[in-house]
C-alpha cells in the first residue's frame, strides 16, 4: 500500500510538472530574449561610446540596434513557432486520415498505448473503445501525438513575447548610458550591466534548476566579453581620428 501512495503521488507530480512545463517554456524564452537584448545592447553603446562622446549618435545607434534586433528576434521566433505548427498541423491531418480509413486499427493502436503505459490488456481496450466513442481524433491527437488540437502553439504569441522581451533588456543598457553623466557613462552601464545579467542568470538557473553559481558567471562573463570587445575596437576607432 505504501508503495502504491508513494507511486501515484509521483505520477501527481508529473501531471503538474508536465502541465507547467509549457509555462516554463515561456518563462524561459522571455528570459533569453530579455538576455539578448541586454548583451547585444550593451555592447553596441559600449562601443559607440568609447568611439565618440556625441550622445545623440550613442542615442541613434543604440535605438537602431534596438529596433534592428526586436525584428530579428521576432522574425526568427515567428518562422521557427509556424513551422513547429505546421508540423503539429500535418500530423493532425494524417491521424484524421487514418482514423477514417483505418478505424479499428486505430483504437488498437490506442489500446495499446494505454498498456503501454501499465493498463491492463482489457482496461485499456475498453478505455481505447470509450475514448474513441466519445472523440476519437481528440484521445489520438492527445495520447498518440501529445497534441491538445485546441491548443496549437500560436506563431503570434511567441513573436510579441520575444520581442517585448528584447525590448526591455535592450532598453536596461540604453537609458542608463544615455542618463548616466558622460564622463561615467560606459562605467556605469559596465556595472548595471553586470548585475543586470547577474539577475536573469539566477533567474534562468532557477528555470533550469541548474547549478546557479556557475549559469549566473557563464551569463555575466558573456556581456563582460561583448563589452570589453566594442569597448576596445571603439577606441580603436577613437585613437584613428574616425
Ligand atoms: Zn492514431
Amino acid at each position: 500500500m505504501p508503495n502504491k501512495t508513494a507511486s501515484s503521488i509521483s505520477e501527481h507530480i508529473e501531471d503538474i510538472e508536465s502541465s507547467s512545463s509549457q509555462k516554463l517554456n515561456w518563462l524561459r524564452a522571455a528570459v533569453l530574449g530579455a538576455n539578448d537584448g541586454i548583451v547585444s545592447i550593451a555592447g553596441l553603446v559600449v562601443g559607440v561610446a568609447s568611439a565618440t562622446d556625441n550622445t545623440g549618435v550613442i542615442f541613434m545607434a543604440g535605438l537602431a540596434g534596438v529596433i534592428a534586433g526586436a525584428l530579428s528576434m521576432a522574425a526568427g521566433e515567428f518562422v521557427s513557432v509556424s513551422s513547429q505548427r505546421d508540423a503539429e498541423r500535418a500530423l493532425l491531418i494524417r491521424e484524421t486520415k487514418e482514423l477514417a480509413t483505418n478505424p479499428t486499427g486505430e483504437k488498437e493502436e490506442l489500446a495499446r498505448i494505454y498498456q503501454a503505459k501499465g493498463l491492463q490488456r482489457s482496461t485499456a481496450a475498453l478505455v481505447a473503445e470509450e475514448l474513441s466513442a466519445k472523440d476519437a481524433f481528440r484521445a489520438h491527437a492527445e495520447a498518440e501525438l501529445g497534441i491538445n488540437p485546441d491548443e496549437l502553439t500560436n506563431p503570434w504569441h511567441a513573436t510579441f513575447a520575444s520581442a517585448a522581451a528584447f525590448l526591455t533588456g535592450a532598453a536596461i543598457p540604453l537609458i542608463i548610458i544615455l542618463v548616466s553623466p558622460p564622463s561615467w557613462r560606459i562605467l556605469v552601464t559596465f556595472s548595471s550591466v553586470v548585475a543586470a545579467l547577474a539577475l536573469t542568470g539566477m533567474l534562468s538557473a532557477q528555470i533550469g534548476k541548474a547549478n546557479m553559481p556557475r549559469a549566473t558567471l557563464r551569463v555575466v562573463a558573456g556581456g563582460v566579453i561583448a563589452m570589453i570587445t566594442t569597448f576596445i575596437i571603439g577606441k580603436l576607432f577613437n585613437a584613428s581620428g574616425i
